[in-house]
């Protein structure tokens, strides 16, 4: 979970960017800037300097001839008067849905399928599952997240007395289920024998065993119709890690498990529904006419938005598209996009978007600007598009670009309501791929969505027409380093953000936002040097501990 670097073999500091010499003379050129708002008395005396100092967002991003990247950038310190934990991240991904946690992983086959997702919604985020697979395979990906903490589990894996310990061992090594009730003729439904545990085979050799010899009988139960409150206080008291229901003939009519109490006391922050069981999940999908089936699917299993993915969002096809969600599943969040200009924001929030997702050509694995010559930098981007769906109410993403703490702050500060991250995620336990060995290093892969390698296995249709002969990618394939699991990494994530805020001091993302269009948050556009001054330099190497 190191990197090591070798700045004489230049692979340290992020490559600075230009700034023009005129730019860089117009901004020194603007006028003194007057302290604005009014002085008031609660403000507290460091501000009245602050705001004569740097610049604000306006008038860093609203030049027109020069777009920034988040490493142009930097933000000046504010006043500190609180505690990294007092900071507050809550905020919104799309119209109605809340996250405490402003992070969410992207929809590509190497970042979000099942237990990306289940771990992002657990820690505040939320996840969008990719699409370049089977409905079928995507929908069953979605049905597991919706499924992680039901509370009750509605169809448990379940064997017969007549499987052997082999077949009990064979689903905890493929679904990690220890606990597994036995019935009459191994399914739900059917009357409830006993419950094969590990303690109940862990020292047996023989894998021929018959579960209905070594199971256990005497079983604590509850009848069918209790609350899960009460079901969960009968596991506290039983002391048992599962609870089968059951229905007045005996028969097995669900199951609750013990560790999804505690799941729900360790993760107090997760992003759920409102009966507060179930966790939130997204979902990708295209704007051609098939993936109207496969929108059907996804709805069917209960997934909460949709994210429209495309490179460049502002296309009839996906304004048709948005309107027939909205006709057909009028309570279902589409968050539209790629976008990051003003006009094409517009155009889809115009057509009802709940969620605009922002970034062209900024992603680590993407060639869209060299490619297509089309895009933004992100920084200036996400300020410009954000600006104006917030006159419209509408939350915003900053996806893409993103490779540092440092990153996360900036986006929010440019006014969106979270981040979207793919390599930074790309790399954990959660990510999709095996881990492999690099010249000693422990890699997974990392592929971009129009990269030649997934565009074969099946995400053509976004980046070119079917039409197209001759296939142009947008993207390539490489591999980031192991992060290791999303449940020490997304805190070291969050909690380095909260640093971030107290520095700028403010308590929360409402307020971020706030100073923001006060002009109350104060921007410098760093130069080459001050880029290279603000990374890490003049070592021979260094060690950069990822969590
Ligand atoms: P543990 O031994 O208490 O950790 O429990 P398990 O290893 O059996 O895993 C239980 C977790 O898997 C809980 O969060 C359940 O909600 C979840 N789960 C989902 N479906 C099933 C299922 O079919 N059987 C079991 N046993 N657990 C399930
Ligand atoms: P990252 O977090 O790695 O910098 O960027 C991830 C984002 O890049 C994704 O959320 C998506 O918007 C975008 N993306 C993913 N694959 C491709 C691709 O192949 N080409 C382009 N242009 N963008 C991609």
């Amino acid at each position: 979970m190191s990197e090591s670097h070798d700045l004489n073999g230049g692979c340290a500091s992020p490559t600075p960017t230009a700034v023009s010499a005129s730019t860089a003379a117009a901004l020194m050129r603007s006028p003194p800037i007057k302290p604005w708002p009014p002085v008031t008395p609660s403000m507290p005396e460091s501000e009245l300097f602050a705001f004569a100092d740097g610049a604000a967002a306006a008038e860093v991003f609203e030049s027109g001839a020069t777009g920034y990247a988040y490493n142009d950038i930097i933000l000046l310190p504010g006043h500190v008067y609180f505690a990294a934990d007092d900071v507050r991240l809550d905020s919104r991904v799309s119209r109605s849905i809340p996250l405490k946690t402003p992070l969410v992983s992207s929809p590509m086959d190497t970042v979000t399928e099942s237990a990306m997702a289940i771990h992002m919604a657990l820690q505040g985020g939320l996840g969008f599952v990719h699409y370049n697979n089977t409905v079928r395979e995507q929908k069953k990906e979605v049905d597991r997240v919706k499924r992680y903490e039901s509370g009750f589990i509605t169809d448990p894996k379940t064997l017969a007395p007549h499987h052997t310990i082999a077949d009990a061992r064979d689903i905890k090594a493929r679904y990690g289920f220890q606990g597994i009730p036995v019935t009459e003729d191994g399914r739900m439904g059917s009357r409830l024998l006993g419950i094969v545990s590990n303690r109940d085979i862990e020292f047996i050799r023989d894998p021929q065993v018959r579960l209905g010899d070594v199971m256990t009988r005497e079983l604590v139960t509850a009848r069918e119709g209790v609350t899960l409150e009460e079901a969960y206080a009968i596991v506290k008291e039983s002391k048992k890690g599962k609870l089968p229901i059951v229905n007045g003939r005996g028969e097995l009519v669900g199951l609750v498990a013990r560790t999804d109490i505690l799941k729900s006391r360790d993760f107090p922050n997760s992003t759920k529904d409102k009966v507060g069981k179930r966790l939130l999940c997204g979902a990708a999908i295209g704007t051609r006419p098939e993936d109207r089936d496969r929108l059907d699917a996804l709805v069917e299993v209960g997934v909460d938005a949709i994210v429209l993915d495309s490179s460049q969002g502002d296309s009839t096809y996906q304004l048709d598209m948005l309107r027939y969600i909205k006709n057909r599943h009028a309570h279902l969040d589409v968050i539209c996009g790629n976008v990051v200009t003003r006009s094409q924001a517009y155009h889809l929030i115009r057509a009802g978007a709940d969620g605009l997702r922002i970034g062209m050509g900024c992603g680590s694995i993407c060639t869209t600007q060299e490619v297509m010559a089309c895009g933004r930098p992100q920084a200036t981007a996400v300020y410009m598009v954000s600006q104006l769906a917030r006159e419209h109410g509408v939350p915003t993403i900053a996806d893409g670009g993103v490779s540092s703490i440092g990153h996360i702050i900036k986006g929010l500060s440019c006014g969106a309501s979270c981040v979207m991250m793919g390599s930074m995620l790309a790399g954990t336990d959660e990510a999709p791929g095996e881990y492999f060995y690099k010249d000693g290093v422990r890699l997974k892969k990392y592929r971009g969505m129009g990269s030649m390698e997934a565009m074969k296995q099946g995400s053509a249709v976004r980046y070119f027409s079917e039409d197209d002969r001759v296939r142009v990618a947008q993207g390539v394939s490489g591999a980031v380093i192991d992060k290791g699991s999303l449940r020490r990494y997304l805190p070291y994530l969050i909690q380095g953000v909260k640093h971030g805020f107290q520095d700028l001091g403010v308590l929360s993302l409402q307020e971020l936002h706030q100073r923001l269009y006060e002009g109350r948050l104060r921007f410098q556009v760093r130069t080459p040097a001050g880029q290279m001054e603000g990374s890490v330099h003049s070592l021979y190497t260094y060690e950069r501990s990822a969590v």
